[in-house]
């Protein structure tokens, strides 16, 4: 039996795999983000294969920025400092272990490393 027709085969009896919708040979090499605009989420491709949705507002609310984690800290409970604003409006790779977020209002600090996009995912 020829590799190919192997893995095929393989792959026709795991579920897992198929709804992964991607095999091997076309998972990226490193992780990819996109902002989807109509959705108004950024959608964020790990090279293992998954990917997963976020949603600006929960982006924004979580900004792991020092100025962001002020704003809605112990010094502010009732929120009474204006929202930030929630559009994304771009996003600049930190290297290979993060990615940066533009916001409309310019505010651009906060760095999103990896690990951390997938436990808001997780928490979503
Ligand atoms: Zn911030």
């Amino acid at each position: 039996m020829s590799r190919l027709r192997h893995e095929k085969a393989r792959r026709k009896t795991s579920g897992i795999e198929r709804e992964r919708k991607s095999s091997r040979w076309d998972v990226p090499k490193t992780n990819t983000v996109t902002n989807d605009a109509e959705r108004q989420a950024l959608i964020v491709k790990f090279k293992d294969g998954s990917a997963v949705e976020l949603p600006w507002g929960l982006l924004r609310d979580a900004c792991p920025c020092a100025e962001c984690k002020e704003l809605h800290g112990p010094s502010d409970p009732l929120k009474l400092r204006p929202m930030p604003n929630k559009t994304l409006t771009g996003f600049e790779y930190a290297g290979n272990y993060a990615v940066t977020l533009i916001w409309a209002d310019g505010h651009r600090f906060g760095i999103y490393a990896w690990p951390y996009l997938r436990e808001l995912a997780a928490s979503k």
